[in-house]
């Protein structure tokens, strides 16, 4: 006679998303392992007296997803600061920044998120919309994709002399407010919180993500105290959420001293890879393009070619997996050059974060190299006609940005993640599924995989993670909806009842 189980999820429709897909009724877990999947009468079986019984009703359970490229210090700052994302103008951002003065009586002003091409004016705020704000205070808004920010006169005067030059924006030779990349940097250091001030935030993503039935992320962070609060968390063993922490490479170094190096950590909290940017963003024009921007030049380097071929090169021998920040198609050729240059860049698992603009070339070398790409279905928001895309790029690159289709047809694994833009896996999995392109389309289950399968195997836990079979870890999520069943257009409208965490049942959808 087996022990019985101490959670058992049943009469629900259970996807185990393998190859292939198998579908099961009931799921047991004990100590936070699933020990094993069947039908509702199989499972049964394994019911004991103090066996929590979840009765799922029908409902869809899927392995919880894996947000592979995620920033909860920013997703914190914005859901307890000043959120700017989906505001419906100029106006709308600044009195949303008003009303952050009035919560605050002293120091930084904030707002996270603010997309211009949403609004009618199509602008950036300047330093003229932010004063509006504060005169005496400092104020910054950043802009969704944290490449770009504005400032008003107090921030802006107050770090001046900081700025590398090309990085501020001017208008007939004065500032207009925006500032970009490494000037960016300097405000992003001035307004980090200490670790106490970090922890509400950090608790606040945490909490966020179990709603949207996230049970793992890939966490970039830099000069953050976002992983002493992680790791006091898990040592007080109140994290539910498995954390990669994937550090800038101005911190290789303390790493390496410490001995550090990738997949050291506990069953929460772990090191992932050293991050770089070889480029910048579109929204920026900084992303660097073969062809200039529709309205621009060719974008910069954020790192030089050089100098990352001796980071990677670095971090490689010394035992970490490496992830480049890579959106234009010269920067993601230039990255997989110096991947190539290592040991193995397949057995690494080195990867190119976002990759977004690809050509057939690139495609080819992507799939032969073995390295993974860790990209964002929600960007596909911006491949419709007439968005970000097409006005930076033009109608003929937009079809050749984001090509999942074409990444898993070649072989490529790919690994799903928000970027906290944003987050929400459901919202992805629907623009992957919808995207205007063939060859950025994807099925649900395919779209599914990637924010599951995918983001274990970027995290080196293909074994433990990503699918539900027995063996593996109970991290799973609970649909009220099937997202095969539903119209596409409605997947991101899904609700999800429950999300568990190695066994334990940490979000619940309120009825
Ligand atoms: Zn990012």
């Amino acid at each position: 006679m087996t022990d019985p189980a101490g959670l058992v999820l049943t009469n629900g429709r259970i996807h185990s998303l393998t190859e292939p897909d198998e579908i099961h009724g009931a799921v047991a877990i004990r100590d936070g392992e699933i020990i094993r999947v069947g039908s509702s009468y199989e499972i049964d079986f394994l019911r004991g007296a103090r066996t929590n019984v979840l009765d799922l009703d029908g409902a869809v359970v899927l392995p919880g997803f894996i947000d592979a490229h995620t920033h909860l210090e920013q997703l914190g700052r914005r859901l307890v600061q000043a959120d700017l994302s989906g505001t419906d103008d100029i106006a709308d951002a600044i009195d949303r920044l008003t009303e952050e003065r009035e919560r605050t009586d002293a120091g930084w002003i904030c707002g996270y998120g603010y997309d211009e091409t949403e609004w009618d004016e199509r602008r950036r705020l300047t330093m003229a919309d932010l004063d509006q704000v504060s005169a005496d205070r400092p104020v910054v808004a950043f802009r969704e994709d944290l490449h770009t920010g504005s400032l008003n006169s107090v921030a802006f005067d107050q770090f001046a002399a900081e700025f590398p030059e090309h990085d501020v924006h001017r208008e007939n030779g004065d500032p207009t407010g925006v500032v970009v990349e490494e000037a960016l940097n300097v405000i992003h250091e001035a307004t980090t919180p200490n670790a106490t001030a970090m922890r509400p935030l950090i608790e606040a993503a945490r909490d966020r993500a179990h709603e949207l039935g996230i049970t793992g992320v890939h966490d970039f962070v830099r000069n953050s105290t976002a992983p002493q609060v992680y790791r006091a968390l898990d040592l007080a063993d109140d994290l539910g959420l498995r954390v990669r922490i994937n550090y800038w490479s101005d911190h290789l170094d303390a790493l390496m001293e410490l001995g550090e190096r990738t997949n050291y950590g506990s069953e929460f909290v772990q090191t992932g890879a050293i991050k770089s940017f070889a480029d910048g963003s579109f929204g920026g024009r900084t992303a660097k393009l073969s062809e200039p921007y529709e309205d621009g030049d060719t974008g910069q380097w954020v790192t030089a070619p050089s100098e990352l071929a001796g980071l990677i090169e670095r971090a490689d021998a010394n035992g970490f997996q490496y992830a480049v920040h890579a959106i234009g198609d010269v920067a993601i050729e230039t990255v997989l050059e110096r991947f190539e240059g290592t040991d193995d860049p397949a057995v690494a698992r080195h990867r190119i974060e976002h990759g977004e603009l690809l050509t057939a070339e690139l495609l080819d070398a992507i799939a032969q190299s073995g390295v993974v790409v860790s990209a964002q279905p929600n960007f596909l928001k911006w491949a419709r006609e007439g968005g970000l895309y097409e006005d930076c790029l033009g109608v003929d690159r937009t079809g050749r940005t984001n090509q999942f289709r074409r990444l898993l047809d070649a072989g490529v694994v790919l690994a799903f993640g928000s970027d906290c833009m944003p987050m929400d896996p459901l919202f992805g999995v629907q623009q992957a599924v919808t995207a205007p392109h063939e060859r950025q389309r994807l099925t649900v289950t395919e779209a599914l995989r990637a924010y599951t399968t995918g983001g274990a195997y970027a995290g080196f836990a293909e074994d433990r993670l990503g699918t539900i079979k027995a063996g593996k870890r109970a991290d799973l999520v609970v649909l009220d909806e099937s997202p095969w069943a539903v119209p596409e257009a409605a997947i991101a409208d899904i609700a999800v009842t429950h999300t568990i965490v190695d066994g334990t049942v940490v979000f619940e959808q309120e009825r």
